[in-house]
């Protein structure tokens, strides 16, 4: 026994990690719970084929703070990144194509092959998100400001424009305003969690996104071994710092005793104490499933049910026996690397009409693909010779009509092998097995409700202050997972800010 606080962090994603990392630095006692086999969540590596490693839900290390990084020692305990240069390859039907490289001016250049009036606005396009996106990543490791307060930090400076561009504009205006040509329109567009590029404020749901320009390059990659390779890293770090991670235990209820968390119950009926107990579930988890509705103040569950998960994605694996065929764009000759990330986008309509196929409850028949091959540069993978291929499919309908994703799951892999087939014809020989997860396979297996990546859309409306906070109205209960500011991704800044403002709590009422 010791006299230290404890704290009891439910959940094991790379956020409750760090989280647990920072409190134990801090002096606490600190368990970790988590159900699953594996530490990680969303960000895990998992031999889904035998001899086949993926990553099982992300897949690019791309927004991970480089200060997480630092007061972690990660790179002490293993964490790894290969370099994505360049960062992605985009084909197009009528057989050209664009490479987007980490230099900006290289990208410009592609473009300019295209469309020479395309390539010299390529600048002035990476300009506003300089701007946009600057103003969402200076507020990544604090504590959430207000809307009001940003708009006041804002106020006549350049960045004001941009602020009140973002909260308002379509990315589809955006891209168009910009570009001229079809294709370099289609390689710039992505609404993310606003769905429709059309809608209004889709520009900062691709702004949180777009932060990643603002990484360490030394920090974007592939991780070495996966996505796993960084929340090993973080357990690791953890466990340095003395935290206990005990997996395969399901938390089935947060204990409440007078409005003050007072520890968890277990599955098994175990009850665990606690001096502070922090939530790596998602909000909707953690509100409606492991706590009472008698235990919070009236109308919050309703307000919590309320929250957008609306949004919602395809992950789809497979084990390749060799490279699928790109030579038709490429030549015969051409650096593999090259096919480390391939984005599949002709045109804004193709992707408006992916969106509202998923909109109306139907699996996109040519969805949005992000694609990556990562075994083109981590050899640690797979055997000699063969590859992993991930896809992440932009959009999946959460609840889809005409069939329950158990009955539409076959159908909705084949459209992606299907489309992929177009750009390389004998992708079909190359596949070794393949599986598809959808929105319910995420629930059901990464307990992410309505299978949402980001524990809830990131869109205006949830975005600082108007996301959850790290503090709820149960005395000595925390969030820290991706419900919270700054939004999801493989980031570490919620789980950093919850333990901070943890351990800022506890000296006040020391
Ligand atoms: C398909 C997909 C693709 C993505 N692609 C990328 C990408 O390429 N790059 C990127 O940066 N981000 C990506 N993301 C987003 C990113 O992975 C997540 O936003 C992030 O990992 C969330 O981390 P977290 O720690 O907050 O929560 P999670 O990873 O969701 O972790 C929560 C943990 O809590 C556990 N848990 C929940 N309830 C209980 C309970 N009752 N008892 C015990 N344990 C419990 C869960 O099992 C889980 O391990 C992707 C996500 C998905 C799903």
């Amino acid at each position: 026994m010791t006299n230290k606080m404890r704290a009891i962090i439910i959940g094991a994603g790379h956020n409750g990690l760090v989280t647990a990392a920072y409190l134990a630095r801090a002096g606490l006692d600190v368990l970790v719970l988590e159900r699953r086999d594996i530490v990680g969540g969303a960000c895990v590596t998992e031999e889904l084929f035998p001899g086949f490693r993926v990553s099982s839900c992300s897949y690019i290390c791309h927004m991970l703070q480089s200060k997480v990084i630092d007061d972690l020692e990660l790179r002490k305990h293993g964490f790894e990144v290969h370099p994505v240069d360049p960062y992605r390859f985009q084909p197009f039907p009528n057989g050209r194509y664009m490479l987007l490289w980490q230099d900006h001016e290289r990208t410009a250049e592609e473009a300019g092959r295209i469309s020479r009036r395309d390539g010299q606005r390529v600048r002035d396009f990476y300009a506003f998100w300089g701007r946009a996106a600057g103003i969402l990543h200076r507020y990544f490791l604090k504590e959430p400001p207000t809307l009001a307060e940003v708009a006041r930090a804002v106020q006549g400076t350049p960045d004001e424009p941009a602020f009140e561009r973002m909260l308002t504009g379509s990315i589809a205006d955006l891209v168009e305003e910009h570009f001229e040509s079809e294709e370099v329109r289609a390689t710039f567009l992505d609404a993310q969690d606003a769905g429709d590029p059309r809608a209004p404020g889709s520009i900062a749901a691709m702004g949180y996104i777009m932060c990643d320009i603002f990484t360490e390059l030394r920090n974007w990659g592939i991780p070495h071994g996966g996505m796993g390779g960084i929340t090993q890293a973080m357990a690791s770090a953890a466990r340095a710092h003395g935290v206990e991670i005990r997996t395969g235990v399901e938390v089935r209820r947060i204990a409440v005793g007078r409005g003050r968390a007072t520890g968890v119950v277990l599955a098994s009926g175990e009850t665990l104490p606690a001096d502070v107990v922090v939530s790596n579930a998602d909000p909707k988890r953690t509100f409606l499933a492991l706590l009472d509705a008698a235990d919070l103040p009236e109308g919050l569950a309703d307000g919590v049910g309320r929250l957008k998960s609306n949004v919602a994605y395809f992950k789809f694996h497979c084990a390749l026996r060799r490279l699928p065929d790109f030579t038709r764009y490429l030549g015969a000759r051409y650096d593999l690397r090259f096919l480390t990330q391939v984005r599949i986008c002709p045109s804004v309509g193709y992707f408006e009409q992916a969106w509202n196929e998923a909109r109306n409850g139907i699996p996109p028949a040519h969805p949005v693909m992000h694609i990556q091959v990562p075994s083109v540069l981590d050899k640690s993978l797979t055997a000699p010779g063969t590859h992993v291929m991930s896809v992440w499919g932009l959009y999946a309908p959460v609840h889809p009509h005409g069939g329950t994703w158990d009955e539409l799951r076959e159908q909705a892999g084949r459209n992606i092998i299907e489309t992929i087939s177009q750009y390389a014809p004998d992708f079909k020989e190359c596949i070794v097995d393949w599986q598809l997860f959808t929105p319910l396979d995420l629930e059901r297996r990464n307990y992410l409700t309505d299978g949402n990546i980001r524990h809830l859309d990131i869109v205006p409306g949830q975005m600082f202050s108007l996301r959850p906070g790290y503090r709820t109205p149960v005395a000595g209960l925390y969030l820290c997972g991706a419900g919270t500011h700054p939004g999801g991704e493989v980031t570490g800044a919620p789980g950093h800010n919850a333990a901070h403002a943890i351990l800022r709590d506890m000296r006040r009422v020391k």
